[in-house]
């Protein structure tokens, strides 16, 4: 049996936003690998065996897939979203560049998914129509120097701003730090998207002017997008939109 690795987005939740290559790769592998909760997407079948496990073991889950694929397995790792976004494609070559030389002649693909930014964006409207950025408020893998001064920075040059993983049971004030930064960087109000669990059962949407946003609207499973000084709200009796027009001055 020839062996493959394939690094796989699911997308924010929603099964008809899995692409058909990713369903393809699922319904070739012989193992998936991942954490808990993205696993449990997957559907147990015969010949299939799941590989579930914690989030904080990345690299040793990549080495896990690597290995199993130079075993000349079809293996899957899945991550929600998109794969190089804040997610296991990177880790994996990380662990593919740290690893044997034998590992640099696998069968390796990345497939690419919806990621959160873009589902939240989609359901919104369009605030990410102009220039912008995406940084993740978790200072697990960075220090949190790094990420004020990024935000401040991407203040300072008016990207919209898409935040991921913004509030953690871990890290209760990141968000809230992370909007200090913002008010004491742009003076102008900009509207802040909430997008909780996006494309699922429990999303829920709110939209709030900077000023009145707060640490406590989000969770781990929210999306949080601060548009620039030009993003706009157009009101309207079925809720309204948020965009960014395409031209700037
Ligand atoms: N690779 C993933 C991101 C992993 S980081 C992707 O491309 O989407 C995890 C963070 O993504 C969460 O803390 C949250 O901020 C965001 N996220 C993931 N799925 C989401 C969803 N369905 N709705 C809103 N935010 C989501």
């Amino acid at each position: 049996m020839t062996g493959w690795l394939a690094i796989a987005g699911l997308g924010p939740g929603d099964p008809d936003l899995v692409t058909p290559e990713v369903t393809a790769a699922l319904a070739q592998a012989t193992d998936v690998i991942g954490y808990v909760p993205y696993v449990a997407r997957v559907a147990a079948r015969d010949g299939l065996t799941l590989h579930p496990s914690d989030n904080r073991v990345e690299l040793d889950r990549a080495a896990h897939a690597l290995r199993l694929a130079d075993e000349g397995r079809r293996v899957v790792v899945v991550s929600s979203g998109d794969p190089s976004v804040f997610a296991m494609a990177a880790a994996v070559f990380e662990a593919l560049e740290a690893g044997p030389a034998a590992w640099r002649a696998l069968d390796i693909r990345v497939l690419p998914g919806i990621t959160a930014m873009l589902a939240a964006s989609a359901r919104a409207g369009a605030p990410l129509g102009h220039d912008f950025c995406a940084i993740n408020l978790s200072d697990n893998l960075k220090p949190w120097g790094m990420i004020e001064r990024r935000i401040r920075l991407a203040a300072e040059a008016d990207f919209a701003i898409a935040f991921y993983n913004p509030r953690s049971k871990a890290r209760p004030d990141t968000l809230d730090d992370a909007f200090a930064v913002l008010r004491a960087s742009c003076r102008d109000v900009r509207p802040v998207l909430f997008a909780r669990a996006v494309s699922t059962p429990d999303e829920m949407l709110d939209i709030v002017p900077l000023p009145d946003a707060h640490g406590a609207m989000a969770d781990m499973r929210t999306m949080v997008i601060v548009g620039s000084s030009q993003t706009r709200i157009i009101a309207r009796p079925v809720g309204p939109i948020l965009y960014t027009p395409r031209s700037a001055s």
